[in-house]
């Protein structure tokens, strides 16, 4: 089974095991390629059967949501390199609550964020960890792995380096990720580097580090992340019975993620699996939203912004490096882009966490937008609707404990929980019971 480099303009072709990130000839993105041919010699049927049992197994590394699926995710890694977690397998949360409140009582929440490292990033470094270990095996002279990060990117690589045993270096913009993110990568013994930029900056420097052929570099311009990611669609259709659902919404920053689900699921069309496609959303924070912008002028032109500051820190991107890959998958699934305030996201973000979910403000973004999208009647209350969380909660519990002291500056919370603090008595606590009760009772 083969799978290669190709470039997404001249078509040129590279080992997947080559240290390379654009094309040589014209500077193009390199996708990963597989042999369409050979995969298509065995039946839908057989893909399908095959998932599915392998959904069951433990055994290495099919075991894995992403392994399992190992013949269209990267094939040319021998099963002793692979660096896994056994990433994946995430819920499929029926959020009834939120779907009844909403009036779209057949709403689900793909919970990516239940994953080893906290985020849908794992999926992806699993795969370029393994290609690393198995270039180090061949003797490539690999120092350390690389990358910038707005938090996710570097707590997964700082993992699987570790787990690997392979050096890593981080790039955080400083001050702009979470404590619980930035804990991660020092925790698993990661070379951490605080840098006095945004994330674009960052991104910059890294690129420039990681022409030392030395240094790899991890970011998702790598496709290789691409190719673990693109499973996270296919897990999705597998949970429905491999039906396919009508709208699949994702937060979207640098646009690898998008352009990852849009690649799975055409996989999956192209070898017979499905033959409908969803609908996709991207959210975007309305204060970092290039592709929103681009979409607005149909795709005709396309400028890279100033991303401002916003509560979704994970997808405060203002030049996309996927940009061109997310746009063919929009234009490919009938996409729509939106976007969402700063109060939007919170507020969706705490509304969902009233229904029994715990949702990261990325999350809150796409919940924000499924709300708008409802409203304007564009999603209707037949269709079958899954929001994809792309990181937990509690990686971002600063954000909720301020939202609910209501101390986020410049959002007003529409629904505050603060705990409420009482002497130590029977009467006041009977007292703030009856309150409570009251309050619940109401709505
Ligand atoms: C990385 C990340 C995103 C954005 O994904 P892109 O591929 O950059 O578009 C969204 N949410 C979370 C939690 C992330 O970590
Ligand atoms: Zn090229």
């Amino acid at each position: 089974m083969h799978c290669w480099f190709e470039c997404i303009r001249c078509g040129k072709q590279y080992s997947i095991f080559d240290i390379i990130y654009r094309c040589e000839e014209c500077d193009g993105l390199l996708d990963v390629q597989h042999d369409v041919k050979q995969l298509k010699r065995k039946s839908a049927q057989y893909w399908k059967r095959l998932f599915d049992q392998r959904t069951r197994t433990n055994e290495w590394p099919y075991g894995s949501g992403v392994w399992g699926k190992k013949e269209w995710v990267c094939p040319r890694i021998e099963n002793r390199n692979v660096v896994s977690m056994y990433e994946g397998h995430t819920n499929c949360f029926w959020a009834e609550r939120l779907g009844e409140e909403l009036g779209i009582p057949d709403l689900w929440v793909k919970l990516c964020g239940n994953s080893h490292t906290g985020s849908f990033k794992d999926l992806g470094m699993t795969v370029l960890v393994s290609a690393v270990k198995q270039m180090i095996a061949d003797g490539k002279p690999i120092r350390a792995v690389a990358c910038a990060s707005t938090g996710d990117t570097s707590a997964a690589l700082s993992a699987y380096g570790a787990a690997a045993g392979i050096p890593t270096i981080v790039f955080l913009p400083k001050g702009k990720v979470s404590t619980a993110q930035l804990v991660q990568p020092i925790a698993n013994g990661a070379t951490v580097l605080s840098l006095e930029t945004d994330f674009d900056g960052c991104m910059r420097i890294v690129q420039e580090v990681t022409k030392d052929q030395t240094i790899y570099l991890a970011n998702s311009m790598n496709s290789l992340r691409m190719e673990g990611q693109k499973t996270v669609g296919i897990e999705i259709v597998q949970q429905f019975d491999w039906e396919v659902p009508d709208w699949m919404i994702i937060p979207a920053g640098n646009l690898g993620n998008v352009s990852a689900l849009g690649k799975g699921l055409l996989m999956m069309r192209e070898l017979g699996l499905i033959t409908k496609l969803p609908r996709i959303v991207c959210a975007q924070a309305a204060n970092a939203n290039p592709l929103y912008l681009s979409f607005k002028a149909n795709f005709e032109q396309y400028r890279p912004v100033k991303a401002k500051k916003t509560l979704a820190s994970a997808i405060q991107i203002g030049a996309p490096v996927s940009y061109e890959r997310a746009v063919k998958v929009l234009k490919e699934f009938d996409g729509i882009v939106e976007q969402a305030t700063e109060s939007e996201l919170a507020n969706a973000a705490a509304r969902a966490d009233r229904a029994g979910l715990f949702t990261c403000p990325q999350t809150g973004v796409a919940l924000a937008v499924t709300e708008k999208l409802i409203k304007r009647g564009i999603i209707s209350n037949k269709d079958r609707v899954v929001v994809i969380s792309t990181a937990h909660g509690l990686k971002f519990s600063q954000f909720k404990v301020e939202y609910h002291e209501q101390t986020l500056e410049g959002i007003k919370s529409k629904y505050p929980n603060p705990p409420i603090v009482l002497p130590a008595t029977v009467v006041a606590v009977r007292k703030a019971i009856d309150l409570a009760v009251k309050k619940m009772k109401r709505g």
